[in-house]
């Protein structure tokens, strides 16, 4: 039997799931070696669009069952782990706001978020949106959600994580493999490592990993992407997602939006949905001219099949804990508290 004081666990990805994950286990007191592949793209976090949003929008009311519950209670602890040092001040909670096309679809968003939703209407609207120029009649005002730079939430976690004894290891796992001893040995671009216990916070790389221990899991990269884009006249505070445009003010790159990006379609066809999103705020805040389009990248959401959520031990495989979600920037906290539980009792 493994002590847990003594136990070594390997987080295998380190996007804003593995990062919450590790800095989880070192709180716990165990030994965490952190596995990061070196690869040419960034993990997804880092080009995830920032909502922390636990009740989605009125533009695209959620269509799949959504755990409220862990949505609210992962918005609560990152207000916790972000109110003390050295995580504070890296989300900014001054809530969203969204409208569908329509004002009765905007109200019924609203009336089934429940409480934390509200609908305001134009008068309220100009001290929460003063820039907008062509107002909806009515808005849903989600007052508990954020915003944040994700890159900056996943490397917070992991600097605090390494500050409290994790290591990080540059390698892409290719096969683990139980040894006769107890715990799993861990290999890939010419290194190996030997562990008590493995979380797998490794996205679309998850499947490959799971199969080989004799699991099936399914986790669906759903491609999506984000853009920056300058705006000197843009007057902007909060998220603001509405059926033409998903947009939020960024201190890193002046503003981000988010698109969806269609399977198999060019990227020159994303880049004209984005083009005319930017008309659409243009119209929207009356600005004098259009906004100045930066990059735009896209990234593969791992959205595991089901309701989107995968904190699980695998039956196969004593002591592994597979960790898969979206909204996932949104989820890290309260999942990275699950999955530390799930790997304490096997
Ligand atoms: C455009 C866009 C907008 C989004 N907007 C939001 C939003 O507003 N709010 C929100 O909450 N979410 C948003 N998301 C979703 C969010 O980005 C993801 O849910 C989340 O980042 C997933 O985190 P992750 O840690 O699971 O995966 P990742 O960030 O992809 O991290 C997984 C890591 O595992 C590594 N890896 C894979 N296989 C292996 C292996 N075999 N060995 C070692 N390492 C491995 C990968 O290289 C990667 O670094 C958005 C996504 C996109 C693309």
């Amino acid at each position: 039997m493994v002590r847990e004081s003594m136990m070594r666990v390997a987080v295998v990805g380190s996007g804003a799931l593995g990062a919450a994950v590790a800095d989880e286990l070192v709180r716990r007191g165990l030994s965490v070696v952190v596995c990061t592949a070196e690869e040419s793209r960034p993990p997804v976090t880092d080009v995830a669009f920032g909502w922390l949003n636990s009740h989605g929008s009125a533009a695209e009311p959620p269509s799949g069952a959504r755990d409220r519950d862990e949505l609210a209670r992962s918005l609560g602890v990152l207000r916790n782990v972000t109110a003390t040092p050295p995580l504070r001040g890296v989300i900014t909670w001054n809530g969203a706001v969204s409208w569908a096309s329509t004002a009765a679809a905007t109200a019924r968003f609203a009336e089934q978020s429940g409480s934390g939703v509200a609908t305001v209407e134009a008068e309220a609207l100009r001290q929460i949106l003063p820039g907008l120029r062509v107002a909806p009649p009515v808005v849903a005002h989600a007052s508990d959600e954020g915003m944040v730079e994700p890159d900056d939430l996943r490397r917070a976690f992991l600097a605090r994580a390494r500050a409290g004894g994790a290591t990080e290891v540059a390698i892409r796992v290719d096969r683990i493999r139980a040894r006769r001893a107890g715990g799993y040995e861990l290999q890939g671009t010419g290194a190996a490592l030997v562990v008590d216990r493995i979380v797998l916070a490794c996205g679309t790389g998850l499947p490959a990993l799971a199969e080989q221990l004799g699991e099936h899991i399914e986790v669906p990269g759903v491609p999506a992407a984000r853009f920056t884009f300058t705006a000197p006249e843009l007057r902007l505070d909060r998220v603001v997602s509405t059926p033409a445009f998903e947009i939020r003010p960024s201190a890193r790159h002046g503003f981000v939006g988010a698109e969806d990006v269609v399977p198999g379609e060019t990227e020159a066809a994303t880049r004209a949905r984005v083009r005319a999103s930017l008309s659409a705020v243009r119209e929207a805040f009356g600005l004098p001219q259009e906004p100045v389009l930066g990059d735009v990248a896209i990234g593969v959401r791992p959205i595991p099949a089901g309701d989107g959520v995968l904190c699980a031990p695998l039956a196969s495989a004593p002591g592994i804990v597979a960790l898969a979600a979206h909204p996932g920037v949104t989820l890290a906290a309260s999942l990275a508290l699950r999955a530390a539980e799930q790997l304490g009792n096997p």
